[in-house]
Formats: C-alpha cells, sequence, structure tokens
C-alpha cells in the first residue's frame, strides 16, 4: 500500500513540474540585448562604489577610515588632509586627498558602504571592470568621485560617474 502511495505522490510531482514547464512555454521569451543595449540591473545591485557630493559641491568624505577598517579585503587606501581656509574640499576638518579602492581584490560585500557615518561613499551600478592589466583596477577617487557640472550644484547622488579615460558604463 505504502508502495501505491508512493507512486502517487511521484506522480503528482511530475505533472506538478511538467505543469510548471509547459505554463513557462507559453510565456513570451524575454532577451536581454547586452552588450547592445544596456543591462538591467536590480536598483539594490552591488557596482562600482560612487564618492558622493553633499548639496554644496563639497566632498562627503571626511577621511575618518572607518570604511577602510571595515573593509575585510583589506583593498582601500586613504591618505587624510587638513582643510584650510583658502582650499576646502569637505565640509569638515578633514578631507581624503587620496582614496583608491583596489578592485583586484574587493568582494563588493557593501561593509564599507554601512561603516560610512557621511554616506559618502555608495555602490554605483557600474559592473564592466574587467581589464588584461590588473594595476587599471586600482580606482583613484578622482574616477569614483561624483563629477561637477560646469554650471550648478551636482546632483544629491550618482550612480555611476565616469571612470577617468573610460568608456560610459553602460547603465540605466
Ligand atoms: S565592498 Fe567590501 S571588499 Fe569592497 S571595498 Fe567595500 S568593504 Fe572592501
Ligand atoms: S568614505 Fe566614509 S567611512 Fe570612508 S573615510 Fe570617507 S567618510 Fe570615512
Amino acid at each position: 500500500m505504502a508502495k501505491i502511495g508512493e507512486v502517487f505522490s511521484s506522480a503528482a510531482a511530475i505533472a506538478k513540474g511538467m505543469g510548471i514547464t509547459f505554463r513557462e512555454m507559453l510565456q513570451p521569451a524575454i532577451t536581454e540585448e547586452y552588450p547592445d543595449a544596456p543591462a538591467e540591473v536590480a536598483p539594490r545591485y552591488r557596482g562600482a562604489h560612487v564618492l558622493q557630493r553633499d548639496e554644496n559641491g563639497l566632498e562627503k568624505c571626511v577621511a575618518c577610515f572607518l570604511c577602510a577598517a571595515a573593509c575585510p579585503a583589506n583593498c582601500i587606501y586613504i591618505e587624510a588632509a587638513e582643510n584650510t581656509e583658502q582650499q576646502r574640499f569637505s565640509a569638515a576638518e578633514r578631507y581624503a586627498k587620496v582614496y583608491n579602492i583596489d578592485y583586484n581584490r574587493c568582494i563588493f560585500c557593501g561593509f564599507c558602504v554601512e561603516a560610512c557615518p557621511t554616506d559618502a561613499i555608495t555602490h554605483g551600478h557600474g559592473f564592466e571592470l574587467a581589464s588584461y592589466n590588473t594595476s587599471t583596477l586600482i580606482y583613484r577617487k578622482e574616477q569614483m568621485l561624483v563629477h561637477l557640472p560646469e554650471s550648478g550644484n551636482p546632483p544629491p547622488s550618482q550612480s555611476n560617474p565616469l571612470p577617468v579615460g573610460a568608456e560610459p558604463l553602460r547603465t540605466r
């Protein structure tokens, strides 16, 4: 009797699986046209980092090193410097004179983003980081910092500023 029960439950499982298969067969096919068309990523996708600016265009990073301390891959390198009356880069006392992320090591865990007290570092949607030259995978601050437009204030945040000398990232 137990054997007959097993046969019925197996048949039911197969019928259920085939039902899903046939239902999917009737759905319209979805084809990603990447790289001919921009790739669509989830809104919370963790891509290449972006260093944000505040509403006055100043850098949000205050060189507190918390992101570097939180990074399990030890791939963030920062050199801090003091703002002066003549030259101000951030709203606080210090700013990051040098801010590098080594994408040879980064595992896109997001710990740096979580650790940042000023929301200065965020994940963008850039994912086209592959390179034959590993030295190009060390991104500098100038590549990650939201660019100031020539006129007016910058947008409050930006998901993918262009790396210096790089092709535009294919993101939406
Ligand atoms: S995403 Fe993770 S591994 Fe990459 S820089 Fe941030 S903390 Fe380090
Ligand atoms: S990105 Fe954030 S956590 Fe990292 S040094 Fe700058 S302010 Fe501190």
